[in-house]
């Protein structure tokens, strides 16, 4: 006998919205005597035969590692089941929950980028985008970065330079499918930009223009994690929750912070997307097809700010929409103060 489901348990949307529930494990390498083989999204593979499952959460699109180690082999035969978290004992409330939670996510918004993407770019999407490698339970890299925003103890992010998803060890992140979404985003575009990215300045003290790319590319992270989940508010419960459903001006915003800066801009294309007068299908074409534009013309990026973004929104439909939603655009943009 074999098994022909492999399920674990995660939180769908995050540990604070809702009971964790079983989910079929997507897209995970499962070894047969002869072969292997993946499972689909609902846990489930085609092969008749005695199964292995490596215990590393490894598979098609995540390759998630932690420090501590697991079983190195799991030989299952005879039940037609593989419950991932009974089979290593793990429990919510055990940090190796935080593994399973981020594989499951970073699967799933791999899965739906490449549905949410214009049909033309999926197949060099996929390529751009094969497994991420996930890291949980990062501590601080050094002493003296403790407290600052560099001390990955305490942030989930993108490392551009490894090309990974880092969780800290004394934050929860990678129990929220949205910070999860928000970073695999950041992958997204990192990836697409390829040449020259977004350059990330978050540190106190700089002229207002250094930040701007940055706030656009906060702004577009946080546009497609709330894409993918169809849910407007990253890192919720949170300090820094930013909600796209509030609409944010410019120049009301504190000064230095990428982030808020990057609301006038998230907050005035989800307000595009939600209205009947644009819509998602069209809201989301722009935002991936301004990102393939600039995957053209990366020279473009270190100056890139949010007024150039909504330009850039102006000119797709332009192209795409037959200047439909001019004035749609301009009006959000006016409101928000990034347009005179
Ligand atoms: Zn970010």
């Amino acid at each position: 006998m074999s098994f022909d489901t492999v399920s674990m348990e995660v939180y769908p949307l995050s540990e604070t919205r809702g009971d964790s529930k079983s989910v079929g494990c997507p897209h995970l390498y499962v070894t047969l005597p002869s072969s292997t083989e993946t499972t689909d999204f609902g846990g489930t593979y085609m092969a008749p035969g005695v199964a292995q499952v490596a215990a590393k959460l490894k598979g098609e699109f995540a390759d998630v590692s932690n420090r501590r180690p697991g079983p190195p082999r799991l030989e299952y035969a005879g039940h037609p089941t593989f419950d991932w978290n009974r089979a290593l004992g793990i429990t919510c409330s055990d940090n190796r929950f935080r593994d399973i939670n981020a594989y499951y996510h970073v699967t799933r918004a791999r899965v739906l980028a490449e549905r949410s993407a214009p049909p033309h770019r999926r197949a060099l999407l996929a390529r751009l985008l094969r497994d991420v490698k996930v890291v949980v339970d990062r501590d601080e890299i050094e002493p003296a970065l403790r407290g600052t925003w560099r001390d990955r103890s305490q942030n989930a992010w993108w490392d551009r330079e490894l090309e990974q998803i880092q969780f800290g060890s004394k934050v929860r992140y990678a129990l929220d499918s949205l910070v999860i979404f928000h970073e695999y985003a950041h992958g997204i575009i990192d990836k697409i930009t390829d040449e020259s990215h977004f350059p990330l300045v978050y540190e106190p003290g700089h002229q207002m223009e250094n930040y701007l790319p940055t706030a656009v590319c906060e702004a577009f992270a946080d546009y497609l994690a709330c894409t993918l989940a169809d849910w407007p508010i990253v890192l919720e419960g949170t300090r820094a929750a930013r909600n796209l459903s509030t609409p944010t001006i410019f120049n009301s915003i504190p000064v230095g912070d990428p982030h808020a800066y990057s609301l006038s801009l998230s907050s005035g294309l989800w307000e595009l997307r939600q209205s009947n007068l644009v819509g998602r299908e069209v809201a989301d074409l722009w935002v991936w097809e301004t990102l393939f534009e600039l995957r053209k013309s990366p020279h473009r990026l270190r100056s890139f700010g949010l007024h150039e973004a909504v330009n850039e929104l102006i000119q797709r439909d332009r192209q795409l929409t037959a200047r439909k939603h001019a004035s749609h655009i301009v009006n959000v943009f006016r409101a928000r103060a990034l347009l005179s």
